[in-house]
């Protein structure tokens, strides 16, 4: 088990003798103040930085809420910043990812199941386990911090309980830990899958789907592990630079590996970039830029001038593929189902020239092939999909998602790359692209997309798309097996696992 990243924050006692030494000095400079506070009381306020991890679990848990949208701007009200805030975010985060390792070492050390602890007493618990086994905090502070939270927080009562859950986890390491948690998942010791399963904090159904991906794409079932950890792993922030409206050395961090339009920067706030602050620039996974990119590049006979991104919200490919179908005076539309996403799509092309975007438009791209046949000469389908490739950057996707949403997903999907395939012109090229790995939403729905093609009459052929993808890759990709599709991978490329095919309309 990795260690993580350490509180290199002032240690608490540390921050409390600063704290009363700031009382003191308040005093001295004459202001009044309350009666300063006993001991067992001020052991009782919590440190800002785990009240905000606190109530992200709690929001998510309860509003159903996205850990990456509640916790900027409560950080950003609460005045948390620096390390603080990266304390924060690592706790949050990180606690969310292994959820379910914690759920299965709280149920042993407390000696009953997660379900029959009260659920924010079970999130001070899992808060504390991943103070103590995922980032390095001294033990006696991860357990008396999380302790004093729960006094906060819930009561006393709670608090004596989190006490002795959280000291029998400390008595164990890490290490063991995890063998402990994958026996108990794979008592007969034959369940590879069950025991990585629990071991990497993944729902069984997901690392079996992942693992099938893996097999599906002529890669070994033996790196579940690695791509279960990498799922665990916060991504490094990337940068796009939209292709025309940035100066090549105007970012900072280091070059992409699969995307050339990508920096990697090494830490600090992407929103203190003016690039990305006007929106010449913006964060986006260099799987993303790749996919957009390859749509650009696929060889394409006769006119190029009018594109199409289905599914545009909320506008990260749209943005580059707009800043790309400018250098060749063409223009896109960009729609999308969702209003507010589309507001989001306009936001984020406020940076390309006008006359490169015909259209922002809210509406439903199954029936764009209808109303508008055979119209664009490129066509991206991001399609909606169960995120299963993202885990990394939606910390608790993997426990929203049910094995159950992938038939209706993979439905809409097949409309939407029906209508794609309806929607381009004979000889222009569609890419079909998805932020999962999942069989069912990659290559089953483009095989059935293909034979419904076949019947309506249209034909359709299959793109090369590594060969494309190897020709604006700046580092030869590492792409096994003899599929023209591609499929990246967190463990491999870095990247989200993005699926890519490229298809042309042949009549
Ligand atoms: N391409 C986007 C980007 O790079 O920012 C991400 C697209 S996201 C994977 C899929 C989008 O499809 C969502 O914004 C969702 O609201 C939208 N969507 C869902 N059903 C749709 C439909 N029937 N027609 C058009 N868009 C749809």
């Amino acid at each position: 088990m990795s260690d993580g990243p350490r509180d290199d924050r002032r240690p608490d006692d540390e921050r409390r003798n600063t704290a009363g030494r700031q009382r003191g000095s308040a005093r001295s400079q004459g202001r009044t103040e309350r009666t300063a506070q006993a001991p067992s009381q001020r052991r009782r306020t919590g440190d800002p930085a785990r009240n905000a991890a606190f109530d992200v679990l709690r929001a998510v848990a309860e509003g159903d809420s996205y850990a990456n949208l509640v916790l900027p701007p409560m950080l950003r009200e609460r005045g948390i910043r620096g390390r603080d805030a990266g304390f924060a975010t690592e706790l949050a985060y990180g606690t969310l990812r292994l959820r379910g390792r914690y759920d299965a070492i709280v149920e042993q050390a407390a000696g009953r199941p997660p379900e029959k602890i009260d659920p924010p007493v079970l999130d001070l618990l899992r808060l504390g386990a991943h103070q103590l086994l995922g980032m390095r905090v001294p033990p006696h502070a991860a357990v008396s911090e999380t302790v004093g939270l729960t006094r906060e927080r819930v009561g006393a009562g709670a608090a004596q309980f989190v006490n002795a859950v959280l000291r029998a986890v400390g008595r164990t390491t890490a290490d063991e830990w995890l063998d402990l948690v994958g026996d108990a998942a794979d008592p007969s010791g034959d369940d590879a899958v069950a025991r990585l399963a629990a071991q990497q904090s993944h729902p069984e159904w997901v690392a079996r789907a992942l693992r099938e991906a893996l097999a599906g794409n002529g890669r070994s079932a033996d790196e579940l592990g690695a791509l279960l950890e990498a799922d665990n792993a916060a991504p490094r922030v990337t940068l796009v630079a939209r292709p025309g409206l940035v100066d090549d050395d105007e970012l900072p961090g280091t070059p992409g590996i699969v995307a050339p339009t990508a920096s990697i920067l090494d830490g600090g706030d992407p929103a203190s970039v003016a690039a990305v602050r006007d929106g010449r620039a913006g964060v986006q996974d260099e799987g993303s830029q790749l996919v957009a990119l390859a749509l650009a590049a696929a060889p394409l006979d006769g006119p190029d001038e009018r594109w199409l991104d289905l599914c545009a919200g909320p506008g990260g490919k749209a943005a580059l593929l707009a800043a790309l179908v400018d250098t060749h005076r063409g223009r896109l539309v960009a729609n999308e189902l969702q209003p507010h996403r589309a507001r989001l799509v306009e936001q984020s092309l406020r940076a390309v020239a006008a006359d490169a975007v015909e259209d922002v438009r809210t509406g439903d791209g199954r029936l764009v092939g209808r109303d508008e046949p055979a119209s664009y000469d490129r066509v991206m389908v991001d399609a909606p999909c169960t995120g299963l490739g993202a885990l990394r950057r939606r910390p608790e996707a993997r426990w929203r998602r049910r094995a159950s949403d992938l038939g209706p997903l993979s439905a809409l999907q097949r409309e939407l790359l029906a209508s794609a395939l309806e929607a381009v012109r004979v000889g222009g090229v569609v890419a079909y692209v998805t932020c999962s790995p999942h069989l069912a939403e990659t290559q089953l729905v483009v095989k059935d997309a293909l034979r419904a093609a076949d019947r309506a009459g249209i034909g359709v052929e299959t793109i090369d798309a590594r060969a494309v993808v190897e020709g604006i890759a700046p580092q030869p990709l590492d792409l096994p097996g003899d599929r023209t599709d591609v499929q990246l991978w967190p463990h491999v490329h870095g990247t989200d696992a993005m699926h890519l095919t490229l298809l042309r309309r042949t009549s």
